[in-house]
């Protein structure tokens, strides 16, 4: 059995239908601060905080748990800049309880959820594991601590982990009704969804004045499934007696803010109102990742890499929901 941390969340709900499709069985653990309840079916959720070391203890002896994948965490840039004592307690301090646990339970495999915001400004494209690390806000900062902590775990517990450092998650699953579904939300895609949707009059783009082709930052957008299946791959890794390991998840593809809007016009068949504002502070003009250590050690193949199919599968989501 593996227990999934955030298994309500937007990555963390399609991480469970991909180990449960690989023949898993799954015991999700969420506080639901974030997380949706429909997301998940109601005999493998629990409700508790990652905080609670009686109750993660208990969670441990009650079931035959092999692994964990660790995705519970907040995860707003900006307002980890505005709150970082919230954020490196519940990233940081949060993780800290559950590996004591596993620890305690002798559960030493951890496929932990990273980010490529522990880089910082990026030195070298495409940016590969091996990049230094100047994470810019708290919220990269405290996921660098926690791969350092898993590091040192494995030195001294034989506690081995995979951390993926994910580039920019999005698209949807496309059959089962889950998808991203932050509140408020800040992430480029839904938010000119919204726009092509009415629900909101406009999407302002943060800076045009950047050096790349058309002026506007460029990101490697990664399909939530495809960031799922590396899950599974990961778990699989682990339990086979793979070695602590950092992959980077991204499609390898940049595309810029202005693509980003053709797209969605183009999909939904709706126009969009555009405005261009002040650059946003900490973005960097490019971020792309190579993923060719996932590709050959874990053998990960991105199925969903066109921005078409990312947007499209995010787009049926989003009229699911407010249609
Ligand atoms: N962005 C934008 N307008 C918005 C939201 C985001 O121009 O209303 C840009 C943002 O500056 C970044 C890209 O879209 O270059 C992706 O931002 P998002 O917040 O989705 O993800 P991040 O790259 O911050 O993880």
């Amino acid at each position: 059995m593996i227990l999934v941390t955030g298994g309500a969340g937007y990555i963390g709900s399609h991480v469970v239908l991909a180990l449960q499709a690989a023949g898993f069985g799954v015991l999700v653990l969420d506080n639901l601060s974030h997380g949706h309840r429909e997301f998940v079916p109601p005999e493998i959720l629990q409700t508790m905080d990652l905080e609670d070391r009686a109750g993660l203890a208990r969670l441990f002896a009650e079931h035959p748990i092999e692994a964990v994948v660790h995705m519970a965490a907040f995860i707003e840039v900006g307002e980890s800049v505005r709150k970082p004592d919230v954020y490196y307690r519940n990233n940081v301090y949060g993780t800290l309880c559950l590996l004591e646990a596993m620890v305690a339970a002798e559960v030493r495999a951890l496929v932990f959820s990273s980010t490529c915001a522990i880089y910082g400004e990026p030195q070298a494209l495409p940016l590969t594991e091996e990049h230094p690390q100047h994470p810019l806000s708290p919220y990269g900062a405290g996921k660098m601590t926690v791969e350092r902590i898993l590091g040192d775990f494995d030195a001294a517990y034989a506690l081995r982990s995979v951390a993926f450092r994910y580039f920019n998650a999005a698209g949807a699953h496309p059959e089962v009704r889950i998808g991203e579904d932050h509140r408020p939300e800040s992430h480029l895609i839904p938010l000119v969804l919204d726009a092509a949707m009415g629900r909101r009059s406009l999407i302002t783009i943060f800076g045009e004045d950047y050096s790349t082709p058309d002026g506007t930052c460029v990101r490697d957008y990664i399909h939530v499934c495809d960031l799922a299946d590396s899950h599974v791959l990961g778990v699989k890794y682990l339990l086979g007696g793979g070695a602590s390991n950092a992959f980077n998840l991204g499609n390898g593809n940049g595309f810029s803010v202005r693509e980003v809007i053709e797209t969605v016009e183009r999909v939904s068949g709706r126009q969009v109102t555009i405005q261009v504002g002040a650059r946003r502070p900490g973005d960097p003009a490019v971020l792309v990742g190579s993923s060719a250590r996932a590709r050959q050690l874990l053998g990960w193949t991105p199925r969903f890499d066109s921005l078409e199919t990312i947007v499209s599968t995010a787009w049926d989501w989003h009229q699911y929901r407010f249609e």
